[in-house]
């Protein structure tokens, strides 16, 4: 990866600077043996960014590049994401979130129940200062990493699926918009570039939809892509054309052995200088297994595929849509209109619960002519969420030469090639691009 707010980039991701420690006794990676757990987006830009510092890199994973969480997103990469859920507003939305009949929110009880450290943190953090230092953070990662995406999809030949004309989120009702007073400050704050639009404004922008939005707000300093699986695949491809290996296999544990790091998986074991667990939502998994306590939420999320109008005089969508009073997110996709849902908290492993898409696609079908289902089951993903909403980036506490990347929640897809490049300055004992400390693993894991 190159070092570049490169050409194109949008003028609000500007560089930002570093705070980081400096240390010196660098790391050289150039030769060392280096094993990446998890081909998503996450682990796949972490591969490539450790080849590209000369690093001797192998790729795990049981599944096809890019076919889990990284898969089924909706393809978003955007500034407005500095405000995750756990904002100041939560509470003033709780009551409601909490009759567990809203298409934002769907969850478990016994989830609650079994992990209320993690849901007790990550209401702790929707306090303002909380909040302030995650938006912070957060913001800093997103400016760093979409230039990188931007010179990623140009060496992956993918540029063809980019779409830079933003995204908007949309209001029904005006009650429902001044409820964004908090994101709009944020965004002015931050220098987010973005656009109150009127309802005939809207329409202009986007004919396709009813014209049942009272106002919209149109971020700018935004990027989607028409298909995330494909641009992780091609990635790896990437990383494989410059000579990486990627390997199949199913992660069964990670160990130290001596000076190295063992990793047994159900056909060989691999030893390696250095270990990077990248497995999203499943890395609680595997390092709780060796030890460590992660506490991790995983904030499900529902897709499905619509035709879209079948004829008419208008196109469906020319950008993704938040439809904040519907409670969904609308992409147009390479395979057709993608409904994304909000969240779905509960156990990893829980069977799926389509109540929520339902609710999205009736809503839905109000906002645009949706047309017909085009798969044949909902996709169902993973969200993997931290207590305080940033991503798990560094060295895992006590464990030298074992380094983490996960907990990337709603925007693992757009901050994936900033993690990458932190991690890799950390690996390096370097000084980092943006601050690390806001996203070191001590945060929560011994
Ligand atoms: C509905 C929805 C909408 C979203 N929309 C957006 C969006 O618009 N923009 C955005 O930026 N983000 C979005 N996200 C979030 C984003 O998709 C995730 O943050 C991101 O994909 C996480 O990537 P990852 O590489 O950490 O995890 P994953 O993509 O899940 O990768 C983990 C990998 O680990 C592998 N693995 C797990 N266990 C093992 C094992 N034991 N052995 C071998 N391999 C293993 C899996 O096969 C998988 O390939 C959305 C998520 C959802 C669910």
């Amino acid at each position: 990866m190159t070092n570049a707010a490169g050409p194109g980039a949008k003028a609000g991701y500007r560089p930002v600077k570093t705070d980081s420690l400096w240390e010196t006794t660098l790391d050289n990676l150039a030769g060392q043996k280096i094993v990446v757990l998890g081909a998503g987006i996450v682990g796949v830009c972490v591969a490539l960014e450790l080849q590209a510092r000369g690093g001797q890199v192998t790729l795990v994973d049981r599944a096809e590049p890019g076919s889990e969480t990284s898969f089924g997103n909706a393809g978003v990469i955007s500034r407005s994401s500095l405000v995750p859920l756990n904002n100041p507003t939560l509470w003033s939305k709780l009551p409601r979130l909490l009759t567990n009949r809203t298409c934002a929110l769907r969850y478990s009880l016994p989830f609650i129940l079994r992990n209320p450290g993690w849901a007790i943190s990550f209401l702790a953090n929707a306090r303002r200062e909380a909040f302030n230092k995650t938006a912070t953070a957060l913001d800093a990662l997103i400016r760093l990493s979409a230039p990188l995406h931007l010179d990623l999809l140009a060496a992956a030949k993918e540029t063809g699926r980019l779409n830079d004309t933003g995204w908007f989120f949309l209001y029904r009702r005006d009650a429902d918009f001044q409820k964004s007073a908090l994101a709009l400050n944020i965004y002015q704050q931050f220098g987010v570039q973005a656009e109150i639009l009127d309802a005939p404004t809207l329409q202009q922008h986007e004919p396709g939809l009813k014209p049942i939005f009272a106002r919209a707000v149109w971020v700018k300093d935004c990027y989607s892509v028409n298909a995330p699986g494909a641009v992780v695949r091609a990635y790896a491809d990437l990383f494989a054309a410059r000579g990486g290996e990627i390997r199949k296999a199913d992660i069964r544990e990670v160990a130290k052995d001596g000076d190295s790091w063992r990793v047994v998986t159900d056909s060989s074991t691999l030893s390696a200088d250095k270990v990077v667990v990248a497995l999203g939502p499943w890395s609680r998994k595997l390092l709780e297994s060796s030890g460590m306590r992660v506490p991790m939420g995983y904030e499900r999320g529902y897709h499905m595929h619509y035709s879209g109008a079948a004829s008419g005089p208008h196109p469906s969508l020319t950008r993704p849509v938040f439809d904040v009073s519907g409670g969904y997110v609308l992409s147009p996709m390479a395979e057709g209109l993608r409904l994304t849902t909000g969240v779905e908290l509960t156990e990893i492993d829980a069977a799926p619960n389509h109540a929520q898409l339902n609710m999205a696609e009736a809503a839905a079908y109000q906002a645009i002519e949706l047309g017909e289902r085009l798969d044949p089951q909902p996709w169902l993903g993973h969200r993997p969420t931290m207590p305080d909403s940033r991503p798990v980036i560094g060295e895992a506490p006590n464990r030298r030469g074992l380094f983490l990347a996960f907990g990337h929640q709603h925007i693992g897809f757009s901050t994936a090639p900033g993690t990458a490049r932190i991690l890799a300055d950390l690996m390096e004992r370097k000084a980092t691009e943006i601050p690390a400390a806001p996203f070191a693993p001590e945060r929560f894991i011994r």
